[in-house]
């Protein structure tokens, strides 16, 4: 059964096509003809692309989530959680999200919305491979047993990438340096060796899933470029001289804005010694995030948005943020949103675009974003749709 939404304004991914008669069946959109203009102060975008989120955290607000929520939550219970968020993010928008810590949970909730036992977005789930106290390993405090897996050679990094292959995961993450959040790190920790990280990397590929690296030094965003990892994760510590080699290599990174400067503000409950870390990895961030927006490295919408830090709708603000991050056009910003953010996925033939045989995943919004990213807010929002289903809201008309 084809649809239709006749004569409203479509902003493809990249430009502005005018009124059209958007049509589709299920999850393909069949038809863009050119018609009269019935719904001026609308305007139809691409669903929102957000390459970096984590949702196994409680969808609880405020009490009823403390520290230990992820660590003594039983895994079906978990599931439920990660189809709140999932949900939460779609009502503002985003109608594909990447995990990039996913466990076997965020695996069977994107399995279940692919096979439509529950309308949601697209949810792809990327497993780690990262070492003894690695910054994935020391989000679980030191003696606690029941830990996720970890990789200490490149033997164990390959059995583990064929692991999560098995799972289903569609892609694999991995750690070129320590984090923020992770407890007893330092940012600057080397993680995993060359050996363990090109077995990763290599192995990923063999099974035809990417590999995203969370990288926050220096050092880590020239490991992750030579052992050729498909996209950066933070990337604050960018330096001028790695910019022809990004931009040649066309990696995406993840900015993760928000986040960032959140945690380096403190308080809500984060502790001290995370902020420190956040406040020193932002301390030479913005001017260098600014020359290599101007040299035209590729950023893409990533958050690292779990419904806590950056909340359900955050990845609006983020896009706000990035504009002014990178000196971007307000078009240019909503491209790292929505084509280029699918590219950088590798669904680019399918995502991420408004045109024939693409997935009718798409929302409808008062105003122009494309033209005044200012506009595009909550508020706004009119109708989310996933798939060629109505997620939010309601379509006009
Ligand atoms: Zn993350």
């Amino acid at each position: 059964m084809t649809r239709t939404l006749d004569g409203i304004t479509v902003w493809n991914g990249h430009e502005e096509r005018g009124p059209v008669r958007l049509g589709w069946s299920g999850d393909r959109i069949d038809g863009m003809a050119p018609a009269d203009d019935r719904f001026p102060g609308l305007a139809v975008i691409p669903g929102l692309i957000d390459t970096h989120v984590h949702l196994d955290t409680s969808a609880l607000d405020g009490a009823g989530a403390g520290d230990a929520w992820p660590l003594v939550t039983p895994d079906a219970e978990k599931a439920v959680h990660v189809i709140a968020h999932a949900l939460r993010f779609a009502a503002f928008g985003v109608t594909t999200m990447r995990d990039l810590a996913a466990s076997p949970v965020q695996v069977a909730v994107g399995r279940a919305f692919d096979q439509g036992v529950l309308d949601g977005p697209r949810l792809l789930a990327s497993g780690p491979v990262g070492m003894t106290a690695g910054h994935g390993d020391l989000f679980t405090p030191p003696r606690f047993r029941d830990r996720p897996p970890v990789a200490d050679s490149p033997d164990e990094c390959r059995r583990l990438v064929r692991q999560w292959a098995r799972e289903g995961a569609t892609g694999i993450k991995i750690y070129t340096s320590g984090g923020i959040l992770s407890m007893g790190d330092q940012v600057g920790w080397r993680n995993q060796t060359r050996a363990e990280i090109a077995a990763t990397v290599d192995e990923a590929h063999a099974l035809r899933m990417l590999v995203a690296a969370h990288a926050h030094s220096e050092e880590g965003i020239d490991i992750a470029l030579e052992e050729g990892v498909d996209s950066i994760e933070h990337a604050t510590g960018i330096v001028p001289r790695q910019f022809d080699a990004l931009v040649a290599a066309g990696i995406p990174i993840a900015p993760t804005l928000l986040i960032n400067d959140l945690v380096a503000a403190g308080g809500g409950g984060i502790r001290p010694e995370a902020s420190e870390k956040a406040r020193e990895a932002v301390a030479g961030r913005d001017p260098a995030f600014l020359a290599a927006g101007r040299a035209g490295v590729r950023f893409v919408l990533g958050t690292d948005a779990n419904g806590r830090f950056v909340r359900h709708g955050g990845q609006l603000d983020e896009l706000r943020a990035m504009k002014t991050a990178f000196g971007w056009s307000d078009e240019r910003t909503l491209v790292s949103a929505t084509s280029d953010a699918a590219d950088s996925l590798g669904l680019g033939d399918r995502l991420g675009r408004l045109d024939d045989g693409f997935a009718a995943d798409f929302v409808v919004v008062r105003g122009r974003p494309w033209r005044d990213l200012a506009e595009l807010t909550p508020e706004n929002i009119v109708a989310v749709v996933s798939r060629g289903t109505v997620l939010a809201g309601q379509l006009p008309g």
